[in-house]
């Protein structure tokens, strides 16, 4: 594997409120594993974009990151990206927050369905969990048709949730809304994240091998690699084996982002 393509775009920081690492000792920690390119994707949930701060926190992020992009430019090539939560569920704020920043990268996520709480809160033994996750590949096809983001984030983050009977998803129920998903982001050219935090909370990655090998099969061009690093420590953690698992895929090239454009990396 070539050194040139370790990457990282998938970090918060104490700009995201579940987060208090410093953005500058996350390029020393990023330099320091290695990495050759980075993106700062500070949380943005759009529905609560005001209420909660987020046009605050996310102005900060994005002038912290313009200053260290310039410092670090000949050691390190910093996104300044965002985050972008639930993007559907109030497409005004969306648009305005797109048209106010000259993002070089945005993720496009879902972590909650529209009216709903976060996965992270569901008492599963109480919910139909296939109704459940056919809203939640139906509000993840919407947000890909809309597309206006470089990448989708995260894409099986609730299964990380969901009550660990097997080892392997069956992804069969919702195996045609996924397909339709993987058709629209090849038409948008949108990316796929391999979210490597997975390997951290357990042994693979988000999404895993099935549909990564899948997104290939029905002509998926580009992924990237991100640790969603909460903290220092975390930052390139396992993005090595997020690579392999590009690769062992059928993928031949990484993704990074400047100015919302792609630059592919060759992985041998
Ligand atoms: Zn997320
Ligand atoms: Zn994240």
């Amino acid at each position: 594997m070539k050194k040139n393509c370790l990457c990282d775009l998938h970090l918060h920081t104490m700009y995201s409120p579940d987060s208090n690492a410093a953005m500058k000792d996350m390029c020393d920690a990023a330099i320091n594993a290695g990495l050759k390119h980075i993106a700062f994707t500070d949380h943005i949930e759009i529905p609560a974009f005001i209420a909660d701060g987020y046009d605050k926190s996310i102005a900060e992020s994005f002038n912290e990151a313009c200053e260290l992009k310039k410092i670090y430019k000949d050691r390190l090539h910093i996104a300044r990206g965002v985050e972008m939560g639930e993007p559907m569920h109030d497409l005004k704020t969306a648009e305005a927050l797109l048209a106010t920043y000259e993002f070089d990268y945005v993720l496009g996520s879902l972590h909650n369905l529209l009216g709903d709480v976060d996965f992270f809160y569901y008492d599963y033994s109480s919910v139909d969990i296939n109704v459940l996750m056919k809203r939640f590949f139906n509000e993840t096809l919407d947000m890909v048709r809309w597309g206006r983001f470089d990448t989708l984030a995260h894409l099986t983050y609730p299964f990380r949730y969901l009550p660990k009977t097997q080892t392997e998803v069956n992804y069969a129920p919702w195996m045609d809304i996924i397909d339709e998903i993987f058709r629209v982001m090849v038409e948008k050219n949108i990316a796929l994240e391999i979210n490597t935090s997975g390997f951290r909370h357990g042994s693979k990655t988000m999404p895993d091998a099935q549909l990564i090998s899948r997104f290939k099969k029905l002509g998926g061009q580009r992924v990237t690699i991100g640790s969603d690093a909460h903290k220092v420590a975390d930052v390139g953690k396992y993005v090595e084996d997020g690579i392999k698992a590009a690769n062992a895929s059928g993928f031949e090239y990484i993704a990074v982002f400047q100015n919302r454009k792609a630059k592919m990396l060759s992985i041998n």
